[in-house]
């Protein structure tokens, strides 16, 4: 903790979303994620699995969800078998966040609390272009006028910044004063240079780094950023090396978490529908993990799976 190690660069071809979303989004890579078939390598974990709530920070209802296989009863029905008591809804475009949010009698019959953040995309190309975009910002100032029925928004993003040039940006630079003025958390999928510019337009602003690093941000350098930035808080899907033997936490975040127990959450960023198709089993794949926090420190695995966010985001405790 005590040693500055030299900042790693992050090359952008490097970055696998990136090349996902390049190559026409294929399909998600469940493999990385030790996630997919309960089948053979993972049997060997025994049957150890995080009993309690979960909140999942990272979740979206796109388009391609709700217009295809994913209804709203879909969704909760999943959540409600995950164990899932809580989400942040952020949604390409934000009508499956306010489908999601406005859904209050089905959310309440589900167990689940609601926390919408104003996605900063109408369409794919956004994803690209929104850091250059003012109209962005307009779109993002109207959707919290209009809060939801859940109540009002509580972030903005995810939004994605594949050259971290553009965290200078001028959007970038007012949606995190933004952010900072009005008390909104955000979800950035960014590297960790972006993670340094973004906090210097937005000192104040709680920053959820989706991924923590999903290029593989060195985990010292992590450590760093957490220590420099008390309000960053790291979202583990799809962080690389998080999983080691048998679907427990590898030795370098096993420590991490153990290290941070108040500054991680969970995710399953249910960016494409496989991702919905599998929902269950991700959540189940975060369960064994975390059991195995939880065989280190039990309240460390409980912060990281529910206290956090409720913490972030004042949540009634699930009963
Ligand atoms: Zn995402």
């Amino acid at each position: 903790m005590a040693a500055t190690p030299t900042r790693p660069r992050m090359p952008r071809t490097a970055d696998p979303a990136r090349r996902r979303l390049v190559a026409g989004l294929a399909a998600a890579p469940f493999a990385t994620l030790a996630s997919g078939s309960p089948g053979a390598a993972r049997a060997q974990a025994g049957d150890a699995r995080w009993p309690g709530p979960i909140f999942d920070a990272h979740l979206h209802y796109n388009d391609e969800a709700w217009m295809g296989p994913h209804s709203l009863e879909d969704v909760f029905g999943r959540l409600q078998r995950a164990g899932v008591r809580g989400i942040i809804a952020n949604s390409r475009p934000n009508e499956g966040t306010r489908s999601l949010a406005n859904a209050t009698e089905r959310a309440r019959a589900a167990g689940v609390t609601v926390v919408p953040f104003v996605r900063l995309y109408r369409n794919r190309a956004d994803y690209n272009s929104w850091f250059a975009d003012p109209t962005i910002v307009d779109l993002v100032n109207t959707e919290l006028a209009a809060g939801t029925r859940a109540g009002p928004y509580r972030g903005l993003g995810e939004f994605h910044l594949y050259d971290n040039v553009n965290a200078n940006g001028p959007v970038a630079r007012q949606l995190m004063r933004l952010a900072d003025e009005r008390g909104l958390a955000v979800l950035a999928h960014v590297d960790d240079v972006a993670v340094d510019r973004l906090m210097a337009h937005g000192p104040g602003a709680r920053l959820i780094w989706a991924h923590t690093g999903i290029g593989g941000t060195p985990p010292e350098r992590v450590r760093e950023l957490l220590q420099r930035y008390p309000k960053l808080i790291g979202e583990l899907s799809y962080r690389p090396g998080l999983i080691g033997e048998a679907g427990g936490l590898s030795p370098a975040w096993r420590e991490m978490l153990s290290a941070f127990p108040d500054r991680f959450l969970v995710g399953s960023d249910t960016w494409v529908n496989q991702r919905w198709m599998a929902y269950e089993s991700l959540i189940e794949t975060a369960r064994r993990w975390l059991a195995d926090l939880a065989a280190i420190d039990p309240r460390a695995a409980r912060r990281v799976a529910w206290d956090n966010a409720a913490t972030l985001f004042g949540l009634p405790e699930p009963g």
